[in-house]
């Protein structure tokens, strides 16, 4: 590769906890998460160039915009324009994370993209300043940025470090069908409709259960899993009635306890250890699911060197 390239690997995020209010007049939902980063990554190159330009590798390539509807594209221009810089760049993304699977794939391509851009054209910008960039792009952005646990507000992208200690292990469930974040949220308020549920007052702000905190705090993957709670799985479950099956296959073969991952599909499935998690992938593989041993929490987008 040459020097005058910059290679920034940024993580995917499991929700550990997802807690979704009322709708909002401009169409958001308040929430109240939990992310954690895992090592599940997402590998972005920033060369030198006059123009913008994208290119994707990955099994899922086909699925990925190159134009102005990537996320990294639009990170890019974000930045220049930020920077009044009026060179361009060729993003290359290698994607590991899988394409609408609820992992954040796309919002880390933006955290590594602004992170690769801001070194490649010597922008210097803060930490700060980066996170409020991350912030106009999407909600999940700021904590690609950031990694490790994280507590997030308002629309998800109001940061606190959560403490964490030692690691958990998880097994993802890929599914090759994406389910759109949009439709998963247009699905809750109809089920909640249906139901008949008293809207929460927007204005009001969530709280993360404090058993969760603990959870992380203590690094007890069995207290995390008796606390792991997503507001979006009834109706991702809705959408797709395989993913509940998909979790007990993956109880039954070992795991602590499962949850669909943000908007789905992705189910990630905790595991007491890593000896645990290793042996609930090979039961699944064997089942002839796509599944993948990861661990987290990890940092979040950094320059490799
Ligand atoms: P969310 O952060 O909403 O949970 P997700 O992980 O479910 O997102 P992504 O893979 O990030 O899903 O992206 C969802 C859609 O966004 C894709 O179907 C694709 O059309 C579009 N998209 C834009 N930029 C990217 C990118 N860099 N990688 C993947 N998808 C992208």
């Amino acid at each position: 590769m040459p020097s005058d390239s910059v290679h920034v690997r940024a993580p995917g995020k499991i929700n550990v906890y997802l807690g979704v209010g009322g709708r909002h007049d401009d169409g958001y939902h308040a929430l109240a998460t939990v992310f954690q980063a895992v090592s599940l990554f997402e590998d972005v190159i920033a060369r030198p160039a006059d123009d913008f330009s994208i290119t994707v590798h990955g099994a899922e390539a086909d699925a990925v915009p190159l134009d102005d509807r990537n996320l990294a594209m639009r990170a890019a221009k974000l930045l220049a324009a930020a920077a009044d810089y009026h060179g361009g760049v060729a993003l290359e993304i290698r994607k590991h994370v899988p394409v609408a699977g609820g992992m954040g794939g796309g919002s880390a391509d933006a955290a590594a993209a602004l992170v690769a851009c801001d070194a490649l054209w010597g922008t210097g910008f803060s930490q700060t300043r980066l996170h409020e960039l991350a912030a106009r792009l999407g909600a999940d952005v700021p904590f690609s940025l950031h990694g490790g646990s994280a507590v997030g507000t308002g629309r998800g992208d109001q940061l606190n470090p959560a403490l964490a200690r030692g690691r958990f292990d998880w097994v993802l469930v890929t599914s090759h069908e994406g389910l759109s974040t949009p439709v998963v949220y247009e699905e809750l308020d109809r089920l909640r409709d249906a139901e008949g549920a008293l809207a929460d007052d927007p204005a009001e702000s969530l709280d993360v259960p404090i058993p969760v905190l603990q959870a992380l705090r203590s690094g007890d993957a069995v207290q995390l899993a008796a606390s792991l709670q997503n507001d979006l799985q009834a109706a991702a479950v809705h959408l797709r009635p395989d993913l509940e099956e998909t979790i007990r296959q993956g109880v039954r073969a070992g795991a602590l306890h499962g949850i669909v991952s943000g908007s789905g599909p992705t189910v990630a499935l905790l595991c007491a250890d890593s000896d645990t998690a290793r042996s609930v992938r090979n039961t699944l593989q064997e089942d002839g699911r796509e599944a993948l041993q990861v661990y987290g929490p990890v940092p979040g987008a950094r320059i490799l060197v």
